[in-house]
């Protein structure tokens, strides 16, 4: 039941987004960041004082971020058609493109253990009349989900068999990768989360995939200490074993569009949700949370 891995009600933060995507716990700020992606900012949430404020504007669409190992962010432009890091405000480009070819409109973005950067690709901030982006070609051909490699520069299409990868996370011990594709049957496949297991430089085959048959797709995800895999579905999030047993579901207002868990102790799962920032406290913390050495801040 969804009791055993939340213990509080479910508090609403913030409203005043459009669309909110892409949360992250900043444990330098002790804030959470998101994007609001068609007004084309960045706000920042401060638990301490309850206060949101806008972070940055006019940021070419930013959408999922995580931490990378030194704890700035790395973070999705739509508009700039890259992935970028954020270090302490200062904003660089890490990858725009694919074999000399634009990238689409990066989505959603890990970094693995060894420093290497997995992320996806769909089209949706360069859609025909998208208010997430700027009007474009798919100028490689597809929708793939790739890894960087920072230190070599070395871009790898390590899923291809995916129509709009969109949400990734990896299992505790990274051997397995899932990845959510909110392509859905209006383009001829079911909304589902596919596994993939991974092996040395990036190597990956699919394993299983889980069909979400009522609707409702799953966007952002992320993976507990246990395995288990919290995903936004539609106006609910929903708690999924490692083999994809449904263990609980958690209603919200709002449809939801990804999470992340945060706060001092790891332990407070945030949410954006079309307008608004939730929170909801857990008993577990992700499984992709870094430690930072002391005299970090
Ligand atoms: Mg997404």
């Amino acid at each position: 039941m969804v009791d055993d891995f939340t213990t509080g009600p479910l508090e609403c933060l913030f409203t005043g987004s459009i669309w909110a995507e892409g949360p992250l716990w900043v444990p330098s700020s002790r804030t959470v960041r998101w994007s609001d992606i068609p007004n084309d900012r960045i706000l920042e949430f401060d638990p301490a004082s309850g206060n949101t404020r806008e972070y940055a504007v006019g940021v070419e669409f930013t959408n999922g971020r995580t931490l990378d190992a030194d704890g700035s962010v790395v973070q999705c432009s739509h508009g700039r058609r890259r992935v970028e890091r954020d270090a302490g405000g200062t904003v660089t480009a890490l990858v725009d493109s694919y074999g000399g070819r634009r990238l689409n409109s990066p989505n959603d973005v890990v970094v693995a253990r060894d420093s290497s950067i997995w992320f996806t690709d769909p089209p949706y901030g360069i859609l025909s009349g998208t208010r997430e982006g700027h009007e474009g070609e798919q100028e490689y051909g597809g929708c793939n989900v790739f890894r960087f490699e920072p230190a070599t520069g070395k871009l790898t299409a390590v899923i291809t068999d995916l129509v709009h990868p969109n949400g990734l996370a990896f299992s505790p011990d990274e051997s397995v990768l899932y990845v959510a594709d909110t392509a859905g049957p209006r383009n001829g496949v079911p909304l589902r989360i596919a596994t993939y297991s991974v092996r040395g430089g990036g190597r990956s085959a699919r394993t299983g995939t889980l069909e979400l048959e009522d609707g409702h797709p799953a966007d952002g995800l992320r993976v507990d200490t246990g395995g288990r895999i919290w995903t936004s579905a539609g106006p609910s999030v929903r708690i999924y074993s490692p083999s994809f047993e449904l263990l609980g579901t958690i209603p919200v207002p709002e449809t939801v569009s990804n999470l992340c868990f945060g706060g001092p102790d790891g332990q407070d799962l945030y949410l954006t949700a079309t307008t608004s920032l939730y929170r909801i406290r857990t008993t577990t913390t992700d499984a992709a949370a870094r430690t930072f050495p002391p005299n970090h801040n």
